[in-house]
């Protein structure tokens, strides 16, 4: 029981009741409150990290007194049947008999979307002091972990609200940053990558520590005229997924729904209600899937402003995706509050019934996976069922085959023994960029994979390999994540009718992380073993440290990004630093040999790892460069694209000032910076009025420090100041939709997708016909310009309906326009979903043109996406670097 505990209810703690109308909680007040819960005999406070702004970040762990006292042995308990090896069947069922069910929550990580960290604030107050029968078995047969996903913002949210000291003038727009420090919204896009502290911290308890059988991610809001969008979510769903993942979501699903039908509380929709999928890996639900966890989303309507339920008439017919719609209503932050206590209850309440079958499902679900990783194995996916009608066409010669055909044509596609899924990967530690090679195997083990490391020399189908290779093997439990990081999404062509507009996916439709990397790694078919040292789940890898030669000078290889950080700490000591600029070392940075510039290549090759070459003597052909005073569009709330920059920014130490649109429009730009970069959603197209929505349309109200940070780029005012500003002779680094700056310069050159319609008139091609959402194509790449030094002939980027551009042959051969990267295939889709890519063929992606003394760079790709897309990072960083 609950005996010693003096109860301090949220009322007493915060000054009101969780859900009252105009009151938000700060992180700051949420913290201390959870150390009074761990008061509780039923809660232990513990700290998973800090935060990218330092803070702690904290988890609750809830359960009975006695199952508190016993953690460690659930918690192995937990991991056995999780990672599935070696354990029988039989042992599975006792593991499965004796454990708990563990059930993850978390609140607050999109920190506008109060309602995440009030319900678990909510929540964790009543598991604690509720006594009822069902809070009882649910303490007893669960333990429950309540994390906090994101404490920064909620600080940055909550403070920003209750500013204003009339309740009712209180809101929550205009919040003048991103509320994670570099990505904002994007946070939840961060989980295959684990770029961000929050992310790290909270995928080591997800996947190397606790390994739940259920986790659920509360975010807010549905579709209008709903209050809840849940699970099951709409297809597609991703292929590699166990099927027990699918029906286990429906289960959870019926259990939310169910619960909220039986409360009389309306409003729940579900499958083709919302556009939620689970195709995407990437989000905190939706990585978890990769890893046999059964991963639930809700988006919850309401807020702390009193709202309106609208009304929407097609919502109001009961229909299997909304059982039981809401009429529209007045609608307050306590029934949000309420309803999301119900679904947390229904799905505790789930897991303390089906404990032992969780626990054992979770092992079935890796069994199943180490058994396809095991023996010759073919997957399902749209591609194979694509071959399987192009082999009968090719026999029958008929153009649309029947709906039913032969199953030898079965056979033909799922017996190849070229389309067997593979065995395991082999990532070669002599490839050119092994430290980025490495920072891709370091994500894998942070999300809990498997992997191994060659203690020798070793010899796989009849290549060799260098000792310090590392490999994995897909013959383990989380096989989907393994499989889903090395080979290519096959996304469904997916459309609302045939010949109609395609669906657009949730979020990317392909980001397969070795191509993103540019890894260089081995598909291996058949089973393989050699000198293979394991390494213990979670340990984070780091290249080998090989002495620094003593050498009158060193060469760092342009291929490798770390080769930039190292040399930004050279530049910013006073080292000389040069790049070669002819033959075939075209690119590599020479650093003559000072007692400090040895020094600092020694630490770098500590860390963050660096490979160098002894120079026998200084290179006639190299040219002497110099750091430049770089500056980086962001805008009042703050880019996410820019705050993935900005990351970056920091990562390789390059010193960026950020730049805002009224100090571009006061102009006199070259006095202060070399170079500017202009993220995606910076430059208008021509003849739009600007982007960047989250301006607030006064100042009034809004702190002195963010006052000069509001504006957009206008055509009027900011382009004539930034075209001054190339004349002058600065660079211009302009991505994605921000290229429209070549439009704006009337540069000799064109949109390249375009179609001559039955008029005669030119138009833009309809997504019927041509439609690329977030996918990695592959492009050619002209790596003897200096601007994309350090790149191979050819380059896989990734491309969201991103800009190409058709430029005459007489531009190119004046010199006005330089192509960079250019489609050249009529197929160059590598990963994801391109409807119509052979419109693509003889596009240019990115180009470079001379405008004055200056030059603009403009690449179309997303070359820094997300901060995942280290293959192209240095069509960035080359730009970065003077004469
Ligand atoms: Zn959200």
């Amino acid at each position: 029981m609950n005996g010693v505990f003096a109860q301090v209810s949220p009322k007493e703690h915060f000054k009101f009741d969780i859900g009252d109308d105009y009151q938000l909680a700060t992180n700051t007040q949420t913290e201390a409150y959870f150390k009074k819960l761990a008061e509780s005999d039923r809660v232990e406070f513990v700290e998973i990290g800090k935060t990218e702004e330092g803070r702690s970040q904290y988890m609750l762990i809830v359960s009975s007194p006695e199952n508190l006292s016993k953690l460690g042995r659930y918690k192995e308990i937990s991991q056995k049947l999780a990672h599935a090896e070696g354990l029988s069947e039989l042992e599975a069922r006792a593991l499965a008999n004796e454990g708990k069910a563990i059930v993850w929550i978390d609140g607050g990580l999109h920190a506008t979307e109060t309602l995440g960290i009030h319900q678990l604030i909510e929540t964790a107050w009543q598991l604690t002091s509720r006594n009822d029968p069902e809070t009882m078995r649910i303490l007893d047969n669960t333990i429950i972990l309540m994390a906090h996903a994101n404490p920064d913002g909620q600080e940055l949210v909550s403070n920003w609200y209750m500013r204003e000291k009339d309740p009712t003038k209180r809101v929550l727009q205009g919040l003048p940053r991103l509320y994670e420090k570099y990505a904002g919204h994007d946070n939840n896009r961060d989980f295959f990558m684990l770029n961000l502290k929050e992310s790290q911290n909270i995928a080591s308890q997800l996947f190397i520590e606790w390994l739940p059988q259920i986790m659920y991610n509360h975010h807010q809001a549905g579709p209008a005229g709903s209050v809840v969008a849940g699970a099951p979510y709409r297809d597609p769903f991703n292929y590699v997924f166990d099927p027990i993942i699918m029906t286990s979501i429906d289960a959870l699903g019926a259990a939310m729904n169910n619960r909220l039908n039986a409360e009389n509380k309306p409003g729940y929709t579900q499958k083709y209600g919302s556009v939620f999928s689970t195709w995407y890996n990437g989000g905190l639900r939706t990585t978890t899937y990769f890893h046999n966890i059964v991963g639930l989303l809700t988006e919850t309507v309401g807020g702390p402003n009193p709202t309106e339920i609208p009304l929407v008439p097609h919502r109001l017919i009961p229909n299997g995706g909304t059982t039981f719609p809401i009429t529209p209503q007045k609608w307050h932050f306590r029934q949000s509050i309420d309803y999301s206590v119900s679904m947390n209850y229904a799905v505790l309440n789930y897991a303390q019934r089906y404990r032992d079958e969780l626990l054992y499902n979770i092992y079935r679900m890796g069994k199943n996976s180490i058994d396809r990783g095991s023996k010759d194995y073919w997957a399902l996916s749209p591609k194979k069922v694509d071959a399987i009608n192009l082999a009968f066409q090719k026999e029958s010669k008929m153009a649309r085959p029947p709906s039913q055909l032969p199953s030898r044509y079965y056979d033909s596609v799922m017996l190849d023994k070229k389309r067997r899924d593979p065995r395991g990967y082999i990532l070669s530690s002599g490839q050119a960029d092994f430290p980025t090679a490495i920072k891709f195997v370091n994500a894998l083990v942070r999300t809990g994979v498997l992997v191994h490391q060659a203690s020798a020399n070793f010899t796989v189908a009849g290549k060799n390999y260098p000792k310090g290779s590392f490999i994995i093997k897909t013959g383990q439990a989380f096989r989907p994540h393994v499989i889903d990081m090395f080979e290519p999404q096959d996304h469904p062509n997916d459309f609302k009718y045939e010949g109609g507009p395609p669906v657009a996916p949730y979020d990317a439709a392909g980001w397969t992380l070795a191509y993103m990397m540019n890894v260089d790694f081995d598909r291996i078919l058949d089973d393989f073993d050699g000198p293979f040292k394991r390494i213990p789940y979670g340990e984070l890898q780091s290249p080998e440290i090989k002495p620094l030669a003593s050498s009158s000078g060193y060469f760092l290889n342009a291929q490798s990004n770390n080769a930039f950080k190292a040399v930004n700490v050279l530049l910013k000591a006073g080292q000389s630093v040069s790049r070669i600029n002819t033959g075939q070392d075209m690119g590599d940075f020479y650093i003559p040999a000072t007692e400090k510039s040895r020094n600092i290549l020694r630490s770098q090759i500590a860390s963050p790892g660096l490979e160098v070459k002894s120079a026998s003597a200084a290179p006639k052909n190299a040219t002497k460069i110099s750091g430049l005073r770089i500056a980086l569009w962001d805008t009042y709330g703050g880019s996410m694209s820019s705050g993935w920059v900005r990351f970056l920014m920091e990562q390789y130490n390059f010193n960026a000032s950020i730049l805002y649109a009224q100090e571009i429009d006061a102009g006199n730009l070259n006095s202060k910076f070399d170079v500017i970069i202009f993220v995606t959603g910076a430059i208008p197209a021509l003849g739009s009025q600007a982007t960047a929505s989250s301006n607030p349309t006064t100042t009034d109200n809004i702190p002195e420090e963010y006052k000069t940070q509001t504006g957009r780029i206008s055509a009027d005012k900011s382009i004539p100041q930034l075209k001054k500003f190339m004349e002058n002779g600065g660079k211009l680094v302009t991505i994605g939709s921000s290229t429209a700056m070549a439009y704006h310069l009337g540069l000799p050159l064109r949109n390249h997708l375009m179609q001559i319609s039955e008029n005669g008139k030119e138009t833009r091609l309809p997504a019927e016909k041509y439609y690329v959402p977030g996918s990695i194509l592959r492009v050619n790449v002209n790596n003897k310009l200096p601007a994309a030094w350090g790149m191979s002939e050819q380059a896989d980027i990734y491309f969201d309906n991103s800009p190409v551009f058709r430029v005459p042959t007489d531009a190119i051969s004046k010199g006005l326009i330089k192509p960079i990267l250019w489609f050249s295939e009529p197929k160059s889709l590598r990963s994801g979903w391109a409807w119509g890519q052979e419109y693509l063929q003889d596009g240019v992606s990115a180009f470079e043109a001379p405008i004055g003394k200056g030059m603009l760079y403009a690449f179309g790709p997303e070359i820094t996406f997300r901060a995942q897309t280290h293959g192209t990072f240095k069509l960035l960083f080359n730009q970065l670097y003077g004469k």
